[in-house]
């Protein structure tokens, strides 16, 4: 299988194809501005050392600082981190606000670290990058296995070395740490704008059935967004499986049987399938929000979803990118459906610095207005195109991006 930042590479090469940008410009996107990898020596609670290797990546600023999450997972690695921070700088384009990309990650499996550990490691990562680090120039967020928790412990470090006193460094924090109201849901219902502002251009009837790659952050938000907005949740799963129920889930009840069970199988009147089974189930619309290359040329002629919001990055391969359109399968691309997440960290940073603190009323109006009218932009875009919504979307981005780098 190629790296996600093949992927990415190939991503720009199909919506290039389509249209062309001036040479210099393309050499320029293709590549980093600056990648960064340090090692962070943990004393364990056993009294040992452990050194994790930890990244940022920083694509491109043009826009504003870089922008991107942390990533704690074993199977991160540079590769990972570049195609990550590639499309957040696209997708910071799409959504039209004042920042760049970037984004970040540790190879680790945090759920066998205590949380001594997790703290110490977090403050290692934070003193790594601090020279690297500020509201002018790169601001971290949460991502897979990051919480704000670490967001915050992460903060209080980088203020310590650096001496800055606006705390808008890292965003995603708590609310009585600096966080923004509507943070936390911020993903899963910038996808629920999304999907709502373009449903009817796809036919999609509203109350269809929904099938959700991943229970976390995104993937739980999304699942009660569209539950309670009438939809029917007919499956979701966690690294450890999935579980469907033909006649609905009630998402509240998943989410309390899970905290209690620590597993989602066994939730009452469901039945257990594979993460791979999950993808293929028969639905209206389906919703990945894991982790990357869950679709690909092997699985793509088997999905049955009629239409498929991308709520996790990079979910989808290029090559299966090629056959769910052919196919007549519309996806929403992540650097669109999943732009809600860093719109709103970007409200946090402009909260920090200005010293205000807005409402969640106020927070998701701005929200949905950036959402509804770049929804709108894209898909205009794909239609003048005559393209997918993923080149229309990186279509879309780039002009921006070259725009503001004199292009
Ligand atoms: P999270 O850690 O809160 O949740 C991840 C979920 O995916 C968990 O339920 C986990 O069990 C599940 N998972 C892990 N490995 C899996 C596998 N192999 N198969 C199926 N499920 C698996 O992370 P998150 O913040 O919800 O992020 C999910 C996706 O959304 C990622 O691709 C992330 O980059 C993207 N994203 C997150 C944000 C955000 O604000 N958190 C914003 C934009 C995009």
């Amino acid at each position: 299988m190629t790296n996600p930042f093949e992927n990415a590479l190939m991503q720009l090469k199909r919506a290039t194809d389509v249209q062309a940008f001036p040479e210099g410009f393309m050499k320029q996107i293709s590549v980093p501005n600056r990648e960064v990898r340090i090692s962070i020596p943990v004393v364990m609670d056993d009294g040992s050392t452990q050194v994790f290797e930890g990244y940022r990546v920083e694509h491109n600023n043009a826009r504003g600082p870089y922008k991107g999450g942390i990533r704690y997972h074993h199977d991160t690695d540079i590769y990972e981190v570049k195609a990550l921070a590639f499309w957040m700088a696209l997708k910071c384009a799409v959504a039209n606000i004042p920042m760049g990309g970037g984004k970040g990650g540790i190879t680790v499996d945090p759920k066998k670290l205590s949380k001594t550990e997790l703290e110490k490691l977090s403050r290692g990562w934070a003193r790594g990058m601090a020279d690297i680090l500020g509201p002018k120039k790169d601001v971290p967020a949460p991502d897979v296995n990051t919480t704000p928790e670490i967001m915050s412990w992460m903060n209080d470090e980088f203020m310590k070395i650096s001496g800055d006193t606006t705390g808008a460094t890292f965003t995603g924090k708590p609310l009585d740490k600096g966080g923004s109201e509507g943070r936390g849901a911020a993903t899963g219902l910038g996808g629920w704008y999304v999907f709502s502002a373009l449903r009817e251009k796809y036919n999609v009837q509203p109350g269809s059935t929904v099938v959700i790659q991943g229970f976390g952050n995104v993937g739980g938000h999304a699942a009660s967004i569209f539950s309670s907005n009438g939809y029917k949740v007919i499956a979701t799963s966690d690294s450890k499986g999935g579980i469907v129920k033909e006649d609905g889930i009630d998402v509240k009840a998943l989410e309390d049987w899970k905290k209690q069970n620590g597993t989602l199988a066994g939730f009452p009147g469901s039945r257990v399938v594979t993460n791979a089974e999950l993808l293929e189930l028969p639905c209206d619309i389906l919703i990945p929000s894991a982790l990357e290359n869950q679709i690909t040329f092997d699985n793509a002629p088997k999905i049955k979803a009629k239409f498929i919001l991308e709520l996790a990055n990079g979910p989808i391969t290029p090559e299966a990118d090629e056959i769910l359109f052919d196919r007549g399968i519309p996806v929403i691309p992540d650097i669109l459906a999943n732009s809600g997440g860093v719109t709103v960290s970007t409200f946090e940073w402009e909260q920090n610095i200005k010293g205000e603190h807005w409402t969640e009323v106020d927070v998701n109006a701005k929200l949905l207005e950036i959402l509804n009218r770049e929804s709108i932009t894209i898909y205009e875009k794909s239609l003048s195109a005559k393209t997918d919504m993923r080149r229309a979307a990186f279509i879309v981005a780039l002009e921006r991006i070259a725009k503001e780098m004199g292009y």
